[in-house]
């Protein structure tokens, strides 16, 4: 009888309930909660004048789309609810106008291996609007051959045609909402999507060439349960996506409006939430998936697996990725750049982000600009998160840090009870996470953030979602 446990990944709730606290996702570090008012649009701009000098190494873009046209109740992304597509044109006029300025001041066409379209929702742009700011895109950056392009699609919107449009714009990657296929679960979070018109979207990418295709579940929303539950991931194994997300529902109703719509008294205790992890694990791996890491698996020959195998995953605002820890530009309300050693942020307001465009400023909010400290233990999370090990020899000597052992001696103090726990291995200034870990990689990684453990930087109310 096969192993219903992948190699990489060793599922034990005992040891999970215990660590299940509430942490960072790690899409950036610092987190975007430590970035400050006081780095505006001239910091942005100097970041980016300073970074069209580099014409050779390739850029990530990012646009974000916050139109929907129905509210999920589980949301907790920036969005703007409404079925007024009239509000799509005078959006992207401004993404135009962002984009102008952006290319200006890089001063040149540099070259994009990577663009991401999220949301909100892209597919609410019809296929013109969709063409359009895939030209605007086209006209001021030079989207290489065999990059990656990728774009999230919501089922109920699209059909084959939009994704033959769409591969015909240049996506070659798409990710697929689902959540969860159980009309009971569906109607509890105001997302009614059938399994045929799922199927019909991941057939039509397919059909059109995409390299690959993600779907998206949720695991912990109301009335799931582990025999509705494990008819969705039947379906999810059927369907045979190459990559699939499975995130855990946070619910935290006094940050995200729309989760008040969601009868708490409907939601599965943590204790059935573990039980639902342990069946999506167990069905992922008994169907080939291989564990990449925080809650996402990929079919073996998927790029996103062989990259880890081989160490070369990396982390950034999308999720996992196979390129290099590229530069990424973003554009649109509340759009989080990365450029070298700079966050910065969009206005998170429509509103807020039309003003600054209208009046002839970059729609910046606030950023950060990272020290050598950040800079060190950026890398320290990424390749906890991505390699499930970290040198910090090598990480030292890679930042100029004399002494590794005296300089994280306080992290290593901390990083003792996960070994205790058999989360972690050491072996000198070598650590590895152990299979048992690997699921609460997120707590081995929040011993190397300083804002975390510096009683001077911490923040009020509810942050960040459970681990798991
Ligand atoms: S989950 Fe996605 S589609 Fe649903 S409301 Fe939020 S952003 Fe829109």
């Amino acid at each position: 009888m096969p192993s219903m446990m992948p190699a990489n990944l060793d599922f034990q709730p005992e040891l999970i309930r215990r660590f299940d606290i509430a942490g960072p996702r790690y899409t950036s570090y610092p987190t975007a909660d430590r970035f400050r008012s006081d780095f505006g649009p001239d910091a942005y701009a100097a970041a980016l004048r300073e970074r069209g000098r580099d014409a050779a190494t390739p850029l990530s873009l990012y646009m974000h789309i916050p139109f929907c046209e129905t509210l999920c109740y589980y949301c907790g992304c920036n969005k703007i609810p409404t079925k007024n597509h009239a509000r799509s044109a005078p959006y992207l006029d401004q993404i135009e106008q962002e984009m102008g300025r952006v290319a200006g001041l890089l001063g040149a066409r540099l070259p994009v291996s990577q663009l991401h379209w999220g949301g909100g929702t892209p597919t609410f742009l019809d296929d013109d609007e969709a063409a359009r700011l895939m030209g605007m895109t086209r006209r001021h950056f030079a989207l290489q051959d065999g990059g990656e392009f990728s774009i999230e699609i919501d089922p109920r919107k699209v059909g084959a045609a939009r994704v033959a449009h769409l591969a015909a714009l240049g996506f070659n990657r798409m990710s697929v909402g689902v959540q969860d296929f159980d009309p009971a679960v569906q109607q509890a979070v105001n997302r009614v999507q059938s399994y045929e018109e799922t199927r019909e979207v991941i057939q039509a990418a397919r059909a059109h060439g995409f390299r690959s295709v993600s779907v998206d579940l949720i695991y912990g929303l109301p009335r799931q349960n582990a025999f509705n539950f494990a008819a969705t991931l039947e379906k999810v194994v059927e369907l045979r996506p190459d990559r699939v997300a499975l995130y855990s529902y946070a619910h935290l109703p006094k940050r995200f409006a729309p989760q008040r719509m969601i009868d708490e008294a409907d939601l599965p205790t943590p204790q059935a939430k573990l039980v639902l992890l342990g069946l999506a694990i167990r069905r992922l791996a008994f169907a080939g998936y291989v564990y990449i890491g925080m809650d996402h698996f990929a079919l073996p020959d998927d790029e996103l697996a062989r990259a880890q195998q081989h160490g070369e995953l990396h982390r950034n605002f999308q999720g996992y990725s196979t390129q290099a820890d590229l530069d990424l530009i973003a554009f649109g309300v509340s759009g989080i750049s990365k450029l070298g050693p700079h966050y910065v942020q969009n206005a998170k307001t429509i509103e807020a982000y039309g003003e600054a465009l209208a009046s002839g400023r970059l729609p910046v909010e606030r950023g950060l600009t990272l020290g050598a400290d950040d800079l060190a233990r950026r890398d320290a999370i990424q390749r906890l998160m991505c390699d499930f090990a970290l040198d910090l020899g090598a990480l030292a000597a890679a930042h100029g840090i004399a002494d590794a052992q005296a300089y994280f001696a306080a992290d290593l103090q901390r990083v003792q009870s996960l070994i205790d726990a058999g989360l972690v291995q050491r072996d000198g200034l070598r650590l590895e996470v152990t299979p048992q870990g690997r699921l609460l990689v997120r707590i081995v990684a929040m011993q190397f953030d300083r804002y975390l453990h510096d009683p001077a930087a911490q923040l009020a109310g509810p942050r960040y979602s459970r681990v798991i």
